[in-house]
């Protein structure tokens, strides 16, 4: 089975996230910043499991999400990477896209918009 890494140091966002995306079948781990992201990317890789996608917000605490992506990047050059923003960060999403990140979705979305790019950047 497969992994998606789902980062947001909001609960609410991380639930919505995880709940629309277990219909693809994959399996969810979350973290509630950047920093504990990577650790679950060490624990995916520790395990030998394959690594899908991550989803990450950009301001978070301890680690925000633009540093998340270029430590990723660093580890893993190929798995897709969605960064979560909000209208205002048009600045951090081109920071990201530069960082690395594979696509962005503007908060807040409908699952199934969520679903639509997440089966476009991992198939
Ligand atoms: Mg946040």
């Amino acid at each position: 089975m497969k992994n998606i890494i789902v980062i947001d140091d909001s609960p609410t966002i991380r639930t919505s996230v995880q709940f629309a995306l277990k219909q693809l079948g994959h399996n969810i781990r979350q973290a509630e910043n950047g920093l504990k992201g990577l650790e679950v990317v060490d624990e995916v890789m520790d395990q030998k499991e394959d690594l899908a996608l991550c989803v990450v917000d950009i301001n978070m605490p301890e680690m925000d999400g633009i540093t998340f992506v270029k430590e990723f990047r660093k580890k893993d050059k190929f798995t897709p990477v969605l960064v979560l923003t909000t209208e205002s960060e048009e600045d951090k999403m081109k920071e990201g896209k530069a960082a690395g990140a594979s696509g962005w979705m503007v908060k807040p979305f409908k699952p199934n918009d969520l679903i639509g790019v997440v089966q476009k950047l991992i198939r």
